[in-house]
Formats: C-alpha cells, structure tokens, sequence
C-alpha cells in the first residue's frame, strides 16, 4: 500500500507524519474531509504492530468520521488521529507534543477522546492548542459523551422498529443488549424505562453486575447475538454481524451503539437477504460527535441544540430506510450514498 493510492482511493486530503524528537512521540494526523467544516474525530492511542497497521487505522477511522458527522448534519468533517503506543511515559510532555502536532495543522483537524484518551487528556492539550474538545463540564465543555450516543441509540432504534414493520412502543419489546459499559448500560436503562424487556451480556463481572442492577436478565456473551428477541443491540466490539453471525440471529432489528458493527461489506447483504432490518452504526451511534462537535460553535456549546440533533438521528433513519426500500439497497449502501452526497454538495 502506498499513502497517495490510499489517499486517493478513499478521498483523504491530507495525511501527516509527525515524530517529537524530545518525547519520541510518533503520531499519524488523517484528514479525510473538511468540505462541511473542520475535521473532528478522537485521537487513538493503541499499540500498532507497524507503521502500516497505523496508517490503515487512521485511514479507515477518518472516512467513517466524515460520513458520520455528513449524516449527522453537522457543519464539520472528518479526521481522526492515532499515536503509535506505548505514549511517552511523561504524560503531561507527550500530550503537549501531541497537541504541537494538532496545532500544526492550523484548525483543519479538531482533536477529540478515543481509546486510550481521557477528559484530563484534552486539557493537557487545551494547554497548547484550542483545536481539541471534549473537555469536562466543569470546564466548560460537553461531558461525557455517552448518555447522547445512548439517547440516539433509543431514538434510532424506534426508527427501525418502525422500518420492520413493528410498533415502536418499547412496553414489552425484547431486545438484547451485548455490552454494557458506558454507551451499552445507558442503553438498557432508558429501554427498562420504557418498559422493555432486557436480555444483557458483558465480558466484565462489572458491567454485568451494573446491567442486573439495571434491571436486566443477563445471558451468555456466546448467546446474546443469536437471542430469541426483538431487537439485537451491539453495544461493545465491532465485527460481530458476520458471514458466521448472521445466520443465527433471531432479531428482526439490529440497533445498536459499536463502532463497525459489519465485519465486511457483503455482511449489509447477508442481513437484508434474511429481512433483518439494520440501523447503520455511524448513523445510530452519532450522538456522541454530535455532543463534542457542538463545542466548537461559535456561540458556544448548548445543550438543548445538542438534544434536538440527537433526536434528528430518528428522522434520518426514517430517510435511509425509506429510500433503502424504494432502490432496493442496503440501509448502509443508501447512507453511504447521502453522506457522500451531502459531502460534494
Ligand atoms: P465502554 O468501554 O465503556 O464499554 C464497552 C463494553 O463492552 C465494556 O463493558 C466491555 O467489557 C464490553 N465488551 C468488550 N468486549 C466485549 C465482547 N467481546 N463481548 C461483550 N462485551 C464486550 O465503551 P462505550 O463508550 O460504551 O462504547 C461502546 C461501543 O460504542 C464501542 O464500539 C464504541 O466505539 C462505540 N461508540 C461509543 C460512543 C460513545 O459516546 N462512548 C460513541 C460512538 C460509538
């Protein structure tokens, strides 16, 4: 793989290299597109086995983030940021080299929290630049991001309910929940609320103890994905509707919060064959950029915009599986197609 035919393939603008001599920090800036507005997405700090592997992370994780927030109708684009792990062990230092390499590309990139980030994490490199969010509330900033990406998940799902055909009244609705931690918990309690049974499985005693407490009926991790239930809502690991996983689930509606949730792209076909009606993962889950993004405002972050976009989610859903069924293409081909759409225009 060569960086331009990458670049070119999936439409990136700008990929940069960056090395801090004085911490040994080395870190990979992607910027898919910044048509709409600045491109927001997380810095990722993970262990690569090489420099490939990081390159194609950063990469992938742009583009989803430009047709994430083009769906979401937010006046930003895509990028995203990875750092070649382990991270210096002068936290403070590498996150001030960090945030020298964000400031260095001049606005065009927003940094945000992904793996191996945290809210203490965007101050350092508050420090530096202003080019970063997701700082705590205390600060002014957006908070956590989780519970709007849970609401959206809720308000998505409704969408798809209906798409199915099934009322989309949560009183007595099944739906097993895999995954329970931030995004996945929220998830089964607002569904408890509304009078939904919950089946729930985690690979953490943790957040399993947290589900029950929840109120819901804890599963096998093994079974959860193919459970007698309404509605199968992925809210841990991405990769789990698959050419094995397909065949073996019950759901008639899958709508949930992971990243990622198809393994390949033939996995959008193999669900439709078997009249399973998906809520595409970066459409239903986009409620936490939506939150962050908004700190970038000029007048400032507000709340209530916040939760109107996170409701919007429902309408657009609405959209794509209407046009899915009248051409007759996948739910994540037809919002492909509008994010793109949404882009060139
Ligand atoms: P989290 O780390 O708080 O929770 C993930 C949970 O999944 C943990 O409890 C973990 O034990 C569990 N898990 C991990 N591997 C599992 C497996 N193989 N089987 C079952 N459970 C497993 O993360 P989160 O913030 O809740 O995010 C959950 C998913 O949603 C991720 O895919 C994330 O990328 C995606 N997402 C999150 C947000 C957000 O606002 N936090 C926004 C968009 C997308």
């Amino acid at each position: 793989m060569t960086v331009f035919s990458s670049m070119v393939a999936d439409g990136h603008e700008q990929v940069c290299f960056f090395h801090d001599p004085a911490t040994g920090l080395r870190a990979i800036i992607a910027i898919h597109s910044t048509a709409r507005g600045p491109g927001v997405g997380g810095v990722r700090i993970r262990h690569y086995r090489d420099e490939a592997e990081a390159l194609t992370d950063v990469l992938r994780l742009s583009e989803a983030m430009s047709y994430k927030a083009a769906c979401a109708g937010l006046a930003c684009g895509g990028a995203k940021a990875v750092v070649m792990g382990p991270f210096p062990a002068d936290r403070v230092a590498g996150m001030h080299a960090l945030a020298g390499f964000v400031e260095h590309v001049g606005g065009r990139y927003i940094a945000t929290e992904d793996m191996g980030m945290s809210e203490s994490d965007i101050a350092r490199l508050n420090d530096v630049t202003r080019f970063a969010v997701g700082r705590s509330l205390a600060d002014g900033g957006s908070g956590d991001p989780s519970p709007h990406t849970a609401q959206g998940v809720i308000n998505g799902m409704r969408s798809a309910l209906r798409a199915a055909g099934m009322s989309d009244d949560f009183n007595g609705l099944k739906v097993a929940v895999q995954g329970c931690g931030s995004v996945g918990l929220g998830v089964v309690e607002r569904l408890r609320a509304g009078g939904a049974v919950v089946l729930a499985s985690d690979i953490s005693e943790t957040a399993i103890e947290r589900a029950r407490a929840a109120g819901a009926e804890i599963v096998a991790n093994d079974d959860i994905l193919a459970a007698d239930v309404d509605v199968l809502a992925p809210c841990g690991i991405g990769a789990v509707l698959s050419e094995q996983s397909i065949p073996t689930i019950r759901a008639r509606v899958i709508a949930g919060a992971a990243n990622n949730q198809l393994a390949t792209d033939a996995d959008a076909a193999r669900l439709a064959e078997r009249g399973i009606v998906y809520a595409p993962d970066f459409v239903i889950n986009a409620g936490g950029v939506i939150n962050v993004a908004d700190e970038i405002d000029p007048a400032g972050y507000d709340g209530q915009r916040v939760a109107a976009r996170v409701a919007g989610i429902e309408a657009t859903l609405d959209d794509i599986f209407a046009e899915a069924a009248r051409t007759g293409q996948t739910s994540a081909a037809t919002a492909l197609a509008l994010a793109r759409s949404r882009i060139v225009a």
